[in-house]
C-alpha cells in the first residue's frame, strides 16, 4: 500500500517531467541504548525535534518522580515555548514553567521553586539568574539536571559562552552535583561537542541512538536539464501548483529569503495563468517582525495550506506533506537528513533540484553516496578570547573566581590566569584571598549579548513608516546598504537612508528587476600557530589570523548578472581575529602549473574547497572566508613554515572564532578529498558556480583558472597518499 501510493506520486510528476531521474533517499534506522533513571552525562542521538522533545520530557518526567527538577536550555524563545506547552499537555499545567515568558524575578523565584521541569534559553541564566542568584537560591537548589536540547543550536559562539554559563551555574550550586544530558539531531560529533561544553572527557559520557529511518523515492536533475526547460525554480513552482490542484501538500524548502519571495510569487502567477484559482502559497522565512511571524504561525497551525514555501531552517516548525521540494540543497547533510525525516513519512516523496552552487551539485552527482555519508561535525571554542575575557568578568561579578573553577584543562586555566591578572591591573578585578573579584560598576551580564557579531540589530522600515524586518548588523554589508534591493514577501526595496544612531534603514518600493551585489576588499595577516597536524611536514594548521574588511561600494545588476553600474562609497572597515584552518603548499606541489598561474590556481582551489566546507562542518556562507597567496621567498608571518609556494587560509567569520575552523581542521583530510573531487567532476570547461565560482569572492571571481586548480588537486591528492 505504502508504496504504491508514493509511486503513483512519482510517476504522476515524472509523465510531465521526464528528464527528472529517479532514485532512493534513504536513512538508516539505528537504535541503541536505553536510559536508565540515574544516568548523567548522556546524549541522545535523535532525528527530528518532536523525538528531541520526547525524550527529553521523557526523562525529565523520571527525574521529577524521584523528587529531581530538570532545567532545559532551548535556543531559543519559540523553542522554550514548545518544550513547555507539550510538557504541560503531558504531564499537566503544573509541571512545567517557561523562564522565557514575561514574568517578574518573584514570580520566577518562587514558582520556579516548585516547578520540576524549568525552560529557558542561555540568555535568562546569562542575564536574569546568574548575576542575581542570591534570588534564586530555592530554584537553585532545586534543580539537579540540566538538559540541552539540540545541541548543534549550541556550536560556535553561542556553545562557548554556554560553556562558561554552565561553569556559573555550577558554582552558583555551590559544588552542588549536576548531571547533565542532551539530545542532538544528525549532529556528526555528538558525543564530543557534548563533553566540550560540559568540560568533561567525552570519554566519559554515555551517547545512545533513537534514528527511526525512511526510505522514500527522490527525484532529482542536474541544473542544465532543469534550465533546458525552465529554471529550477520555475519548475519546482510549477510542481506545486500540479499538486495543489490534486489536492496534496508541496513543501518547497528554498536556501535562501530572497528565493523564497521569487517562488512564492512565481507560484502565484503560475496559478493565475493557468485560469484556475490564484494561489498563495504560505510564505515562511527569517527575519519577519514578530507580529508577521505570529500570523504565520496561525497559518501553519490552521492547516489550510496546500502549498508552503519556506527557508530551509524554519522547516521543523512545518507540517508532514506528500512532496517535499528542495530547491537548492540545504548546506549540511545533517540538515538534509533532519528536513525529510521532519516533512515526510514513508508514503512522501522528495525532488531534489540543485542550485548552480558547487555543494548543490556535488549533492546530486553524488546522490547515492549520500546515504552513507557522515554528518557533520560541529565546534565551540571556549579559547576565543572575546568570549574567555566578557564571561570571566561576568563569574568575577557573581563571585571570586580561581581559574580551576572554570576549566579542567591546565593550558586553558593559564590563559585564565594570564586574563584575570590583566583585568587587575586595568582595575575590573581585585584579588582576594578566595580568587578575584569584579569591581566594576556596570555589571558585565547586563551588557553584550551570546550570539557572536556585535550582537547588534538594524531594523528595516519604509519610508511611510511600515517595519519591515530586524537583522543583525553583519548583514548591513551584504544586504542592506544605502542603495541595496532587497524582496519582502514580494515586494522590492531598494535602502534610501540609514541612521546608525537608531539603527534603522530606510527604504523605498522598487519598481525595476535589477538587483545589487556589495564589493568587499580585505587585507589579511596570519599572527601564529595554534595546532599543526604533524604528518605531511606540519603543513595544515588552525592558524590566528586577523581580517579588515572593506566595503567599496556595490554593482548595480540585471538578468543573470550583467553590470550596469558600479556605485562607489564606503563604510566603516571591519577588523576581526578569529581562527583560521590554514594548507600552507611547497612549491613542489605546483608542478606543471606556470609560475604566472599559482595565483589562479590557488585562487580556484581554495573556492572549490570554501563551496564544499560544509560536509564536514556545519556552517553556511555567511560563517566563514576565505583568501589565498603566492609566497615568494621565505615566508615568516609568524607562521615559519615555508619558503615559495602558496597557502590558503579558511577562517571563521565572527570575532575569536566560533569553531568552524576547529571542526574542519579535525576533518581536513576529508574536506580536501571531497573539494578535489568536486573539481575533477565538474563537466564545466573554464570553471563555474558549481565548482569554483563564488556568490562571495571579494575580488569578483577574478584570477580563476579551474585547469591549474584541478592540477594542484591532482598534486595535493598525491602528496596526501605519501604523507599517510
Ligand atoms: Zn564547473
Ligand atoms: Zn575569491
Amino acid at each position: 500500500m505504502k508504496r504504491d501510493s508514493n509511486n503513483e506520486l512519482v510517476t504522476a510528476i515524472t509523465s510531465k517531467w521526464p528528464f527528472l531521474q529517479q532514485t532512493e533517499f534513504r536513512i538508516t534506522p539505528h537504535l541503541d541504548g536505553e536510559v536508565s533513571d540515574n544516568a548523567h552525562n548522556f546524549v541522545i542521538n535523535v532525528d527530528r525535534s518532536s523525538a528531541a522533545i520526547d525524550s527529553t520530557l521523557g526523562y525529565a518526567k523520571r527525574r521529577a518522580d524521584l523528587g529531581s527538577t530538570t532545567l532545559v536550555l532551548t535556543s531559543s524563545k519559540y523553542e522554550a515555548q514548545i518544550v513547555v506547552e507539550s510538557a504541560k499537555g503531558r504531564f499537566g499545567p503544573d509541571f512545567a514553567l517557561d523562564l522565557t515568558d514575561k514574568i517578574s524575578i518573584k514570580d520566577m523565584a518562587t514558582l520556579g521553586s516548585r516547578r520540576k521541569l524549568l525552560v529557558c534559553t542561555p540568555e535568562i541564566l546569562h542575564r536574569k539568574i546568574l548575576p542575581d542568584s542570591f534570588r534564586f537560591t530555592r530554584l537553585l537548589e532545586a534543580v539537579s539536571t540540566v538538559s540541552l536540547f539540540d545541541l548543534s543550536n549550541f556550536r560556535g559562539v553561542l556553545g562557548s559562552h554556554l560553556y562558561y554559563i554552565l561553569k556559573r551555574l555550577s558554582i552558583a550550586k555551590e559544588g552542588n552535583h549536576l548531571s547533565f544530558n542532551a539530545t542532538a539531531i544528525y549532529l556528526g560529533n555528538a558525543r564530543s561537542l557534548f563533553g566540550a561544553i560540559i568540560d568533561s572527557d567525552p570519554a566519559e559520557c554515555r551517547e545512545l541512538w533513537m534514528i527511526d529511518g525512511i526510505e522514500i523515492p527522490c527525484l532529482t536533475a542536474s541544473v542544465e536539464a532543469a534550465n533546458a526547460v525552465a529554471s529550477p525554480s520555475f519548475l519546482a513552482a510549477s510542481i506545486g501548483v500540479q499538486l495543489e490542484m490534486s489536492g496534496l501538500r508541496t513543501t518547497i524548502l528554498t536556501s535562501s529569503r530572497s528565493q523564497a519571495e521569487v517562488i512564492a510569487e512565481t507560484i502565484t502567477s503560475i496559478s493565475s495563468h493557468n485560469g484556475g484559482t490564484e494561489i498563495k502559497p504560505l510564505l515562511y522565512r527569517g527575519g519577519y517582525i514578530d507580529e508577521v511571524r505570529d500570523d504565520i504561525r496561525e497559518e501553519i497551525a490552521s492547516g489550510e495550506f496546500k502549498v508552503a514555501v519556506a527557508t530551509s531552517q524554519l522547516s521543523l516548525e512545518l507540517p508532514q506533506s506528500d512532496l517535499v521540494i528542495f530547491l537548492g540543497i540545504p548546506k549540511t547533510i545533517a540538515q538534509i537528513r533532519r528536513n525529510i525525516s521532519t516533512l515526510s513519512t514513508n508514503d512522501s516523496a522528495l525532488v531534489l533540484l540543485p542550485d548552480s552552487d558547487n555543494l548543490d551539485q556535488w549533492v546530486v552527482r553524488n546522490i547515492n553516496s549520500i546515504n552513507d555519508r557522515r554528518d557533520e561535525s560541529a565546534a565551540i571554542n571556549p579559547q576565543n578570547p572575546k568570549v574567555m575575557e566578557y564571561q570571566l568578568l561576568c563569574a568575577a561579578d557573581e563571585t571570586s573566581i580561581k581559574p580551576e573553577q572554570l576549566s579542567h584543562d591546565h593550558q586553558h586555566q593559564r590563559l585564565i590566569q594570564d586574563l584575570l591578572e590583566e583585568n587587575q591591573q586595568q582595575g575590573k578585578l581585585v584579588a582576594t584571598k578566595s580568587g578575584h573579584l569584579f569591581v566594576g560598576a556596570l555589571r558585565p551580564s547586563k551588557v553584550g549579548g551570546l550570539r557572536g557579531g556585535d550582537s547588534v540589530t538594524y531594523t528595516l522600515i519604509t519610508d511611510d513608516g511600515e517595519l519591515l524586518e530586524i537583522f543583525d548588523s553583519s548583514r548591513l554589508f551584504f544586504n542592506f546598504y544605502l542603495g541595496a534591493i532587497h524582496r519582502h514577501r514580494g515586494r522590492r526595496h531598494r535602502g534610501t537612508d540609514i541612521d546608525f544612531d537608531q539603527r534603522l534603514v530606510y527604504c523605498a518600493s522598487e519598481s525595476s528587476k535589477r538587483y545589487t551585489k556589495p564589493r568587499i576588499e580585505s587585507q589579511y595577516s596570519l599572527l601564529k600557530t595554534i595546532e599543526k597536524d604533524e604528518s605531511l611536514e606540519g603543513l595544515v594548521s588552525l592558524s590566528e589570523i586577523e581580517v579588515t574588511e572593506f566595503f567599496t561600494g556595490y554593482d548595480l545588476l540585471q538578468g543573470r548578472g550583467e553590470v550596469v553600474e558600479f556605485i562607489d562609497y564606503e563604510l566603516e572597515p571591519k577588523t576581526l581575529q578569529s581562527e583560521a584552518l590554514l594548507f600552507a603548499i611547497p612549491f613542489y606541489l605546483f608542478s606543471e602549473i606556470p609560475i604566472s598561474e599559482y595565483g589562479a590556481a590557488l585562487h580556484a582551489f581554495e573556492h572549490a574547497t570554501i563551496g564544499v566546507l560544509s560536509t564536514v562542518s556545519l556552517c553556511d556562507r555567511w560563517d566563514v572566508g576565505g583568501v589565498s597567496f603566492v609566497i615568494n621567498g621565505p615566508y615568516n608571518n609568524g607562521v615559519d613554515i615555508i619558503t615559495n609556494g602558496g597557502a590558503i587560509a579558511i577562517y571563521d567569520g565572527s570575532d575569536g572564532g566560533s569553531g568552524v575552523a576547529r571542526a574542519s581542521f579535525a576533518r581536513w583530510r576529508e574536506l580536501l578529498a571531497t573539494s578535489i573531487q568536486n573539481l575533477e567532476e565538474c563537466p564545466c570547461e573554464d570553471g563555474c558556480p558549481s565548482c569554483i565560482v563564488s556568490p562571495k569572492c571579494g575580488n569578483s571571481n577574478s584570477l580563476l583558472s579551474k585547469e591549474h586548480g584541478r592540477t594542484l588537486g591532482g598534486n595535493l591528492r598525491g602528496w596526501l597518499h605519501a604523507g599517510r
